[in-house]
């Protein structure tokens, strides 16, 4: 589709101001408008003043139906209560729609792929190529390496992040569940404290930090007698983020109904 007319819902947050500001700086697609939660403070303000440009003549809204009436692809860095929200809308208003959102619970995921059967929706917990890369990579490691190799998952976010562990550190022990033959629900140990006994055979460790105002770093340890194994990224800023989200949208553009990943974007 030629000059997709993109929506952003959650203007105001860390990732929504930057996919704002990214859609505005291309010329092979338009910003159809903003929208932030009803009672922020930043409803009715200039998008550009957000932005911390010059006026736009674009006011922040709160009202997501008619934002998806206007929209080709509406893109959402929201939480997950806003985002069932956001999908309901895409379904209803035939919008294609990319959920950035993690946090999200298997009745919000269920709620996301009944969505996907009216509209075309892309959820990605993470629209980096570096981690998308890193996912194909560790289900392979897991698919070679004995299940005497332990797999841990180990992250650090930001000090405002609220959700733990991160949706890549939920995606990443799924690839090495994927590729061992697996469920992760049935193989994870998400927190170790006080006498948790010794390791058991097979399970997939999750270990999680946060501080300060890193942007995401994961590592997937695979450790035995005598070798470990380390495959890492680290995001030194949102901008890897928003280049990913905003590439995706435009590829989400005129995409017929269905649930799309990171993958079908990048042909991995
Ligand atoms: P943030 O808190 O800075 O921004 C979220 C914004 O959404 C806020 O401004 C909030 O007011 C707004 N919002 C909440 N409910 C809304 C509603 N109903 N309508 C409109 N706006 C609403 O958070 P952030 O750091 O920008 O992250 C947002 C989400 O994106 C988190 O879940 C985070 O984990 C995720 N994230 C994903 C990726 C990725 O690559 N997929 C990268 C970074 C962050």
């Amino acid at each position: 589709m030629n000059n997709p007319a993109i929506g952003v819902v959650g203007c105001a947050g860390r990732m929504g101001t930057m996919i704002a500001g990214a859609i505005l700086a291309r010329d092979d697609c338009r910003l159809a408008g903003a929208t932030e939660r009803p009672g922020a403070e930043v409803v009715g303000k200039d998008l550009g003043s957000l932005l911390g440009g010059e006026t736009l003549g674009v006011a922040v809204g709160d009202d997501p139906a008619e934002l998806f009436a206007a929209a080709d692809v509406v893109v959402d860095f929201t939480a997950p209560a806003a985002s069932r929200t956001h999908a309901a809308l895409a379904a209803e208003k035939g919008c294609a729609l990319l959920v950035g959102t993690t946090g999200l619970q298997p009745d919000d995921l269920a709620l996301i792929a009944q969505a996907a059967e009216r509209t075309a929706i892309l959820q990605a917990a993470n629209t980096s190529l570096g981690v998308n890369l890193l996912l194909a990579l560790i289900e392979q490691a897991a698919a070679k390496l004995p299940e005497s190799y332990d797999i841990e998952v180990l992250e650090m976010h930001h000090r405002h992040k609220v959700d733990a562990p991160s949706g890549t550190a939920l995606a990443l022990g799924e690839a090495a569940a994927r590729g061992r033959g697996i469920a992760l629900q049935e193989h994870a140990d998400w927190a170790r404290h006080g006498q948790t006994g010794a390791r058991r055979m097979g399970d997939i460790g999750f270990a999680v930090l946060r501080g300060g105002d890193v942007a995401g770093d994961h590592s997937v340890i695979f450790a035995a007698e005598g070798e470990r194994l380390e495959l890492g990224h680290r995001a030194s800023s949102r901008a890897v983020f928003v280049e990913g989200a905003v590439t995706a949208a435009l590829w989400l553009a005129g995409k017929p109904a269905g649930l799309y990943s990171m993958r079908d974007v990048l042909d991995l």
